[in-house]
């Protein structure tokens, strides 16, 4: 565990990526517009090195209050659904591809949004430098925002390509449902999306001993 900071989860080893100073640079980032609106920074935590990285699209409300990746509902749910699978939390790295909550002011409320490809631009080397860091076999890419930002032209849809596996410099990477999408479902609809995504997470795991003697390939699919 770091002891510099104790108000956030993370488990790290000796390397070169010096988490401290990372998170000094993200905090003092002013890249993109989404800068000058954020109450907090939002970096990855959990493991690194680790097998497993969850990569979403952005802060929401409480975790720019918070300073912290993952801990609203959705988070909730992505740390249940690992449970389920027989993983904590602090055993994989949990990070977004934006680091500052990206939202419309409407009504005088702030409403979350998906990140413009100009921020997801501003902010990938961030994610570069985390991935490089948490060195994963496998990537899971929750949402849409996620996958499409990580294999571009490669990924058409969610409900197309959910579940099914590509290549991102060399690192097997899957699209899964976003935990907030599944809590939008409602009923028996719910309890399908769930499954679903439960399904998709055991496939996730899975893939960490994936042969892959075609990976010299650009992209593959089951
Ligand atoms: S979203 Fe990323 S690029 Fe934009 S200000 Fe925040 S840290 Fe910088």
């Amino acid at each position: 565990m770091n002891g510099q900071n104790p108000g956030f989860l993370f488990e790290t080893k000796e390397n070169d990526f010096n988490l401290m100073s990372y998170k000094k640079e993200v905090d003092t980032c002013k890249n993109c517009f989404l800068g000058n609106y954020r109450t907090n920074t939002v970096i990855g935590e959990g493991k690194m090195p680790s097998d497993l990285m969850f990569i979403g699209e952005g802060p929401g409300d409480q975790e720019d209050r918070e300073g912290r990746p993952f801990v609203g509902r959705a988070g909730e749910l992505l740390t249940h659904t690992l449970t389920q699978l027989g993983l904590k939390r602090t055993e994989v790295w949990i990070t977004n591809i934006i680091k500052c909550r990206a939202f419309d002011q409407v009504d005088h409320k702030k409403v979350n949004r998906p990140p413009r490809t100009e921020e997801i631009q501003a902010c990938f080397s961030f994610l570069e430098r985390e991935i490089t860091a948490v060195n994963p076999r496998v990537i899971v890419a929750l949402g849409s925002p996620s996958s499409s930002s990580l294999l571009g032209k490669n990924f058409k849809t969610i409900t197309q390509d959910r579940g099914k596996w590509f290549n991102f410099k060399n690192i097997k990477v899957i699209p899964v449902f976003h935990p907030a999408y599944v809590l939008r479902q409602k009923g028996r609809l719910y309890d399908k999306t769930f499954e679903t995504f439960l399904s998709d997470l055991q496939e996730a795991i899975n893939g960490i001993n994936l042969k892959t003697d075609t990976w010299n390939l650009p992209l593959f699919k089951k």
